[in-house]
């Protein structure tokens, strides 16, 4: 059992484990259990104090020997479009990013799987800093919590597209889900995982069976391109990873998402548009165009011009490839992954050694 100072933290405990535990450790009927679970999860609370159906003894012990959650909000940036952007201050002082988003017909959340990230991207804010650790399926999911608490609406959709690699902490981050599917009762097609591209692991995801969307965060149509950026792809390139996306399809038949970073004068050409749409013709698919949120890197990428986003756009859509472009969201915050936490620690950040899969 996880534990600050000696309390057990519940956060994280499944329905089942917290019904063990409040037999085992307090002595209490099984159904106390999925008294906390409610109040935990459904109904995002952290005093026990307010958990009121329970007894004031009960509480009064809880208080003693048991804690929600040991993380703590510890920035927030709101945006004027409504996106709430925070920084969770973990148990062992490590931060990581996590954003509200609040549409007219859902309310989605970006959260993180990793301190960190050791995949070396060379636009991504995150990378930058290298990785620490994974995150425990508690710390995922209560990053969901605590946006709940800055919300008015439920939350209704969870993409996990903050910090980290999600298919390489992948048993964590399906625990996560499964509490938010079973506790909070969104459905796994509302839940999106974005993958740098780790071959191995989308079948490995593709065997569990659920009708998650994956995104593929693709970036370029050849592999000269896209090695350069994204040192992941020596170990598995564009074809290789096409393929995988195709067989995720015919396992779940869930849509492919593919993430397509547009970077001035590097991959933004209507040659690059047009070769990215012969390699995905066929594959049941949706591409979502992202302009390049500024970040300082040392290869000094810019953001391409808003005509040649439309050009591109423009070539895939005459190709049949339905495409969108990330509605941009929080830019008078600091909206691009990795920002805010790299003003918290005190930007900038030395670039570490690529990694790379
Ligand atoms: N590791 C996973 C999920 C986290 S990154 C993945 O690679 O998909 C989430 C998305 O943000 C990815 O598509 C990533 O390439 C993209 N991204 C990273 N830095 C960015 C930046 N500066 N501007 C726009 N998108 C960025």
């Amino acid at each position: 059992m996880p534990t600050t100072e000696t309390r057990t933290v519940l956060v994280g405990l499944s329905r089942a484990q917290l019904r063990e535990w409040v037999v085992a450790t307090l002595g209490e009927p099984a159904y106390r259990g999925t008294q906390l679970a409610q109040w935990i999860y459904a109904k995002a609370v952290t005093e026990f104090s307010a958990m009121t159906d329970l007894p004031a003894a009960l509480r009064t012990r809880l208080n003693e020997c048991a804690l929600v959650s040991p993380n703590a909000i510890s920035a927030t940036q709101r945006s004027k479009d409504g996106t709430v952007k925070c920084l969770l201050r973990l148990a062992d002082g490590n931060e990581v990013e996590c954003v509200l988003l609040p549409y007219d017909d859902r309310v989605s959340v970006c959260l993180s799987t990793q301190v960190g990230c050791a995949m070396g991207c060379r636009f991504c804010a995150t990378a930058q800093g290298g990785y620490t650790r994974n995150l425990t399926a508690g710390e995922i999911v209560d990053q969901l919590l605590h946006l709940q608490r800055l919300s008015e609406r439920r939350i209704t959709h969870v993409v996990l597209m903050g910090m980290g690699e999600p298919l390489l902490n992948l048993e964590n981050a399906l625990d996560a889900l499964r509490m938010m599917h079973d506790e909070l009762g969104i459905g796994y097609r509302r839940m999106t995982v974005s993958t740098v591209g780790i071959v191995p692991q989308i079948y490995a995801l593709a065997e569990r069976n659920l009708p998650i969307t994956l995104a593929v965060s693709l970036h370029a149509p050849d592999d000269e391109t896209r090695a350069k950026i994204m040192p992941v792809n020596r170990k598995w390139g564009v074809d290789t990873l096409i393929q995988a996306a195709r067989d995720y399809f015919e396992a779940t038949k869930r849509r492919i998402t593919f993430e397509y970073l547009l970077l001035r004068g590097v991959n933004d050409t209507p040659e690059h548009a047009q070769q990215l749409a012969r390699k995905l013709r066929g594959v049941p698919c949706l591409v979502n165009l992202i302009p390049f949120n500024y970040v300082p890197t040392p290869d000094g990428f810019q953001r391409p011009e808003a005509e040649r986003v439309r050009r591109f756009r423009a070539v895939l859509e005459a190709a049949g490839i339905e495409t969108t472009q990330r509605v941009e969201r929080g830019h008078d915050i600091d909206a691009a992954c990795g920002q805010l936490r790299g003003k918290h620690l005190g930007k900038p950040i030395p670039l570490t050694a690529q990694v790379g899969g």
